[in-house]
């Protein structure tokens, strides 16, 4: 988290929270999520007041959504390392190291603290990306508000078929001008055709899988990114590779990777480099 990210993505990172309700990457039998791990093995123990021992138990850090907003104007700057995000406004992932749309989370805090930081003066001169597992309840909350400010979008991750089906659907009713899908780790083949085509997703970010504290991570089948990069060209929807991750497959052929994560692209196949950032202009109105 913080004012700089290896995320290749976005400019930089916020917590609004610590902890996590949990989803398929966490729960009593599958421990791969990174977040889950960087809080139990170093957070909870460095910063006990902050992050508790169990991931699971989620805590609101009040100031820090006020801290990012203050961050400075990139706008009109150029990113050496991340030249696709020239031209853009800061963009601030919001939540890397956890959930904000947990159930623990109250909903006056997400008004106040998130949507107050993100609509503040200075909050409105970046782009937010607010991705969530709890895309359902981040639904529910934009329709209560009379809809989400256009300087974000909402965004959910999708791991496979069946958690494309459940979480797309309900990414499709947020009120939110700008909506993402992060198919990152990708499990298994996905098709996001049906709602592609639909023209009310924005972006979609392609991954595979980084190994964690020794689990050997899943497999990432290349045929399952080159899919959704055609699926991504036919619906002229702009797609995002982020990295192969650290298990991956060309047909039966596993590939060598320098990079561990698979996150360097001049490694990869040519059809896989594709590294494109939304249409957002000139439609989003600059602060
Ligand atoms: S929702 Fe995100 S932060 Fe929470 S367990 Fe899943 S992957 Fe980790």
């Amino acid at each position: 988290m913080g004012v700089k990210t290896d995320i290749q993505w976005s400019d930089s990172t916020i917590n609004p929270t610590t902890g996590c309700e949990g989803c398929e990457l966490w729960g009593p039998k599958t421990r791969v999520c990174y977040a889950g791990n960087l809080h139990e093995t170093r957070l909870a123990k460095s910063m006990p007041l902050l992050y508790a021992a169990d991931f699971s138990e989620v805590r609101v850090v009040a100031g820090r959504m006020t801290q990012a907003a203050s961050w400075p104007d990139l706008r009109g700057k150029e990113r050496e390392d991340k030249p696709w995000l020239n031209s853009y406004q800061r963009v601030i992932f919001v939540g890397d190291m956890g959930d904000f749309m947990s159930k623990d989370v109250p909903d006056d805090y997400i008004e106040h603290e998130i949507f107050g930081a993100i609509e503040s003066r200075a909050g409105s001169r970046h782009f937010w990306l607010l991705l969530t597992k709890q895309i359902r309840r981040l639904a529910e909350f934009s329709i209560n508000r009379g809809g989400l400010p256009d300087n974000c979008m909402a965004m959910t991750t999708v791991t496979n078929q069946h958690y494309a089906d459940k979480r797309v659907p309900d990414l499709l009713k947020v009120e939110c001008k700008w909506k993402g899908v992060s198919a990152e780790p990708l499990w298994d083949a996905v098709s996001l055709k049906q709602y592609l085509s639909e023209q009310e997703i924005h972006w979609v970010i392609i991954g595979g899988e980084s190994e964690q504290r020794g689990v050997t991570p899943n497999p990432f089948e290349l045929e399952w990114g080159r899919s959704l990069i055609n699926e991504c060209i036919d619906a002229d929807v702009p797609a995002f590779v982020k990295q192969l991750g650290s298990r991956s497959f060309d047909g039966e052929t596993p590939l060598t990777l320098r990079d561990s994560k698979g996150g360097d692209w001049s490694e990869w196949p040519e059809e896989l480099q594709v590294r494109e950032m939304p249409k957002l202009y000139p439609e989003v109105t600059l602060a």
